[in-house]
């Protein structure tokens, strides 16, 4: 059946490999500098007019102000003077990423729908952010790109055409904007509780583990390979000690297979890596993921088993969703097994999420625990994840048919129930 639906798909329509981006983002007149690293910051507040000898310092007091304390008024900012202040908010602001939407599900579950801004003339453009605690935990997926370079057809963000690469400030001002509705910043513990702890002394932060976000996955919209510079600049962001401070081994990106820059991504960004796999033989992942045309199975793997840092401690996560008929007999399963010998792997089966269109459907549940057998017998922990968000996951089932968007969204937290260990 595989083969057959390869075949006359092959024939019927050469699929493209990746999309260009179409639209740019365009910097409003007084940009925020919410999301802004170091580096940019220190440019922002030349031109606000403060001296390059003292730009270190008031970089590390603003970088304060908007990392650890989360503020959203330039006067909140008391370690600054009044008139840099003024200002700074003279050219400067605040703001994070509009909330077009926001969902809360009974499990506590969250999930955001974003508005940034499009190209001049242009409807703003949506992204997904999607919060899941868990009791050890808690997991922001967050967004690299409004829609995808790439084409999976499984995939329903691959089948928008726009795309538009995020910021790096538009990356980590997700996880400012999801403090911010959480309620997460330094500040809004009670005071007696942060001096009794001693916690400010800790390079001006809380402790990782008390803050509500703990982990953030790149798992939302896009292909963070193909916006790789803002990409790894938005993650050094997040993960800045003196800042939201959520560390590279708490940070997972996941891709579908840009081959070369995963050796630069174990380089120059050191998070934990995710590959979404989805198919066991080239002529299978061909279809798919069509990226596999350019970068096989064979030169995927290898990238894989010299990602820097690879232990048993840290470990690659492979994604495989589950796609009735197409990927999921016993025998995928165990070609699976063989084909990760070796590297030290989590898999994470994924329950496949239909959309309007698609010609997919996703496994029976028997199928997938059976599949999740073979796995488990290999040696591979608890491949399925319970699902997460399953009553706002219903909400969106509903309204389907009104929206695309929808749909997008609640491909977003089916994403989110498989993803993380
Ligand atoms: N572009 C990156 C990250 C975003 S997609 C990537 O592909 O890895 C995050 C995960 O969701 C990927 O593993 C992707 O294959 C999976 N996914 C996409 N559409 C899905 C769907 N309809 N149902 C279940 N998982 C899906
Ligand atoms: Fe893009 Fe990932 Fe969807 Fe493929 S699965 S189209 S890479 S978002």
């Amino acid at each position: 059946m595989t083969t057959s639906h390869a075949a006359s798909e092959t024939s019927a329509a050469p699929v493209f490999v990746e999309k260009r981006p179409l639209e740019r983002y365009a910097a409003p007149a007084q940009p925020s500098l919410v999301g802004m690293s170091r580096e940019a910051l220190a440019e922002a507040l030349g031109e606000a007019g403060v001296p390059e000898r003292q730009r270190r310092m008031r970089v590390q007091q603003v970088w304060h102000w908007l990392y650890v304390r989360g503020v959203r008024d330039f006067d909140a900012m008391t370690t600054l003077s009044k008139d840099l202040r003024g200002s700074l908010a003279q050219r400067f602001t605040l703001a994070r990423p509009e909330v077009a939407a926001e969902q809360v599900s009974v499990d506590g579950t969250r999930k955001w729908l974003l508005r940034l801004p499009g190209e001049l003339d242009s409807t703003p453009h949506e992204i997904e952010c999607v919060y899941i605690p868990e009791t050890d935990r808690g997991t922001l997926c967050i967004s690299s790109q409004v829609g995808c370079t790439l084409n999976c057809t499984f995939c329903h963000t691959g089948t928008q055409r726009l795309v538009r690469n995020l910021t790096a400030a538009e990356i980590a001002g997700q996880v400012v904007l999801a403090r911010d509705r959480l309620g997460d910043w330094l500040a809004s513990q009670p005071a007696a509780n942060v001096e009794a702890s001693g916690e400010e002394t800790k390079r001006g932060g809380r402790e990782p583990e008390r803050r509500l976000i703990s982990n953030v996955v790149m798992m939302g919209m896009g292909e963070p390979l193909y916006n790789f510079e803002a990409v790894r600049d938005g993650l050094n962001v997040i993960a800045d000690g003196d800042g939201l401070s959520i560390s590279k081994r708490r940070m997972t990106l996941s891709t579908s297979g840009v081959v070369p820059n995963i050796a630069r991504a174990g380089a120059e960004i050191g998070s934990m890596l995710a590959i979404s796999l989805h198919a066991v033989t080239d002529e299978l992942r061909d279809q798919l993921v069509p990226l596999n045309r350019k970068y096989p199975l064979r030169e995927l793997l290898h990238a894989c088993r010299h990602y820097p840092g690879l232990s048993n401690a840290r470990r690659i996560t492979f994604e495989y969703v589950m796609l009735k008929g197409i990927n999921d007999s016993l025998a995928d399963a165990k070609a699976l097994v063989r084909l990760l010998k070796g590297i030290p792997a989590k898999i994470n089966l994924i329950p496949f999420n239909p959309w309007p269109g698609t010609k997919y459907e996703c496994s029976d549940w028997e199928q997938i625990e059976k599949f999740s057998e073979v796995i488990f017998a290999a040696g591979y922990a608890s491949p399925v994840r319970t699902p997460r968000g399953r009553d706002i996951l219903a909400a969106c089932g509903q309204l389907k048919s009104a929206s695309e968007k929808l749909s997008a969204r609640e491909r977003l937290a089916l994403r989110a129930m498989a993803m993380t260990d």
